[in-house]
């Protein structure tokens, strides 16, 4: 494989300095993630130039691969050890699910588009990630054959927590969805003894949750 030219590593230390630490993320385990993944290998070939730049941007079928600090935001409050199995809604990209795997054992990750699931399946194995798996479906319904799980992030907005979500978190988990339509915010919501513990973070844009 060739060498990453130069510049791509300066713009993500750049990215992860200005953008990230500036805004608060502290844990040193996501800032190296966020220092390691070449973001711009997940955008298309014309968008790579502004593939660190503090902003969303197209991935193609109308979606978008999220503003790098919403990504370090929310992998930061699922609070990854590094022995969790986790689960993500919209895998997109890609590239938020690359982070997690970064971070955690397994990353379990489910995109409605067949398209992006496709191209993002094949990209993550490329780049050598072994403990992902990509599945097209619904996201709405989780992933119940591997349930439960130690962390669950939904990268596309839901008008309710789904209830299968809720149901598919073990013991202890955390979920982080963005809820909401035209004004949405990002939560948190922890399992503790069956009951949830819920936390609102900051406003937040996302595409819709589409149904099947
Ligand atoms: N995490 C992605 C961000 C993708 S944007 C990244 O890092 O690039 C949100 C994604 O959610 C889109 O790709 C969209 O197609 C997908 N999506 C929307 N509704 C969904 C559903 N019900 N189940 C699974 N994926 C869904």
């Amino acid at each position: 494989m060739a060498k990453e030219p130069l510049d791509f590593q300066r713009l993500r230390q750049r990215m992860v300095k200005e953008q990230i630490e500036a805004r608060g993320i502290k844990d040193r385990r996501v800032l190296e993630a966020m220092l390691k993944v070449e973001r711009h290998k997940f955008v298309p070939l014309s968008l790579q130039p502004f593939a660190y730049q503090d902003s969303p941007l197209p991935i193609g079928e109308g979606q978008t691969i999220s503003q790098p600090y919403i990504v370090a935001l929310m992998t930061e409050l699922l609070e990854l050890k590094g022995t969790e199995k986790v689960l993500e809604i919209g895998t997109g990209s890609g590239y938020q699910a690359a982070i997690l795997a970064e971070l955690a054992k397994e990353v379990y990750t489910i995109e409605i588009l067949p398209g992006l699931a496709k191209r993002s399946s094949q990209l993550l194995a490329e780049l050598g990630y072994l403990n992902v798996k990509v599945k097209c479906a619904d996201g709405y319904l989780g992933w119940p054959e591997l349930a439960p799980f130690d962390a669950i992030i939904v990268t596309c907005a839901a008008k309710e927590v789904p209830p299968p979500l809720i149901e598919q978190l073990a013991e202890g988990a955390r979920l982080v969805i963005p809820v909401g339509t035209d004004y949405q915010e990002l939560k948190l919501f922890i399992k503790r003894e069956g009951e949830l513990e819920e936390r609102t973070i900051i406003p937040v844009i996302f595409v819709p949750m589409r149904r099947k």
